[in-house]
């Protein structure tokens, strides 16, 4: 629980209600730890408190509130924060990641509809991004649960609910990266790590990859970046200018909340190229671009809001390809924490010392795995 701004997070007891009407309850097997939960715990990014954090989680649905028909008990699910409402312009026009209904619904804290079923000694505890996952059991809205493999390891699983969907969908949704092609992506945490191997999924040439720790570039160059640097004086413009022929790259990633990074981004693009902003900014902050080159050089801006994804078909389709081998999930994970070691793992977060940390809050005697189970080899 978060109880005020800059104050760790505490381990309590809370009550949980049963799920309402269109809830679902879910028995959490594991919770990323992201960079957003840190923008709320340090109020750059407000939301109601108090509130148990944590919106990157997968489990087991355990029971479901009247009139759910989508989802069953039994059920393995990565729980998605956006809730799409199916039935506002963006969710018909199929962008329904932008649902104009569940953006303004998850800053109140509450569940759409405006229900809380989350209370401490008869006073009302506010949920997070609809999910709350640093809890072992969670009510979320059935439109949240995105049904999965139940082969696939819930710790991977959990990951896809928001740095690899985000990461990958930046680069195949957003961006629609293409053979051949040159990216850089600065921010080599589990989001930059996801871009990476999205862009050599979908057959970029050259992929750098900018950060400046050291073992996240060397887990870059692993995980598919072709070159991996520290970017101190910029050097970052100089070698994609020498993989280009001096055109610059082809798309542009900015996989960390920094405004002065867009820039940087915005100046290895080659001209038409595209420049996907992925990392939230705190509040208030603003991205400054130099006025006539934005014209001249017929750059695209854009920003991505959960990978541009359509949570139901995208999720599945990400860990088909991690179970075939073709994207390196379980990768991501560099520790995983018990939940009385919450604040060890934003510490280590915001340290820069993980890919991903995962909190492992699988039932006693449920091993939490992220291992792919071994492909069977037939004759
Ligand atoms: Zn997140
Ligand atoms: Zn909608």
């Amino acid at each position: 629980m978060l109880h005020a701004y800059n104050e760790p997070l505490s381990v309590e007891d809370v009550a949980l209600a049963p799920p309402g009407t269109g809830e679902v309850s879910v028995r959490l097997h594991a919770s990323g730890v992201c960079h957003s939960d840190w923008n709320t715990a340090s109020g750059a990014t407000p939301s109601p408190l108090p509130a148990v954090l944590g919106h990157e989680g997968a489990g087991v649905v355990e029971e479901v509130g009247e009139g759910v028909t989508s989802i069953a008990a039994g059920d393995h699910v990565v729980l998605s924060w956006l809730p799409s409402c199916g039935r506002c312009f963006f969710c018909r026009s199929g962008r329904v990641n932008l649902c104009s209904v569940a953006m303004p619904a998850m800053l109140d804290g509450a569940l759409p509809g405006g229900a809380i079923r989350l209370s401490r000694r008869g006073a009302p505890v506010h949920h997070y991004s609809f999910l709350s996952t640093f809890a072992e059991r969670a009510v979320v809205p059935e439109a949240s649960c995105v049904p999965i493999r139940r082969d696939a390891p819930l710790a991977v699983a959990a990951l896809v609910g928001c740095a690899v969907m985000t990461g990958i969908g930046a680069a195949i949704n957003r961006a629609r990266v293409t053979p051949g092609s040159t990216a850089v992506v600065f921010g080599a945490g589990g989001v930059g790590l996801s871009v990476v191997q999205g862009c050599r999924l979908a057959g970029a040439l050259h992929i750098v990859a900018v950060d400046p720790l050291p073992f996240k570039r060397e887990l870059a160059l692993e995980l598919g970046a072709t070159h991996a640097i520290e970017d101190g004086a910029g050097e970052t413009l100089g070698l994609v200018r020498e993989l280009t022929d001096g055109r610059g790259a082809d798309y542009a990633f900015v996989a960390a909340g920094v405004p002065a990074l867009v820039r940087r981004a915005f100046d290895a693009l080659r001209l038409g190229g595209t420049l996907v902003c992925i990392g939230l900014p705190a509040e208030g902050t603003e991205v400054v671009l130099p006025g006539p080159e934005l014209v001249r050089q017929e750059k695209i801006v854009t920003g991505t809001l959960y990978g541009s994804c359509r949570p139901h078909t995208d999720m599945p389709l990400v860990l088909d390809l991690f179970m075939e081998g073709r994207l390196e999930l379980d990768r991501l994970v560099t520790r995983t924490y018990g939940l009385e070691e919450i604040n060890e793992a934003l510490a280590d977060m915001t340290a820069g010392s993980v890919a991903r940390g995962v909190i492992d809050l699988a039932p006693p005697g449920v091993d939490l795995s992220t291992r792919r189970p071994r492909a069977q080899v037939t004759a």
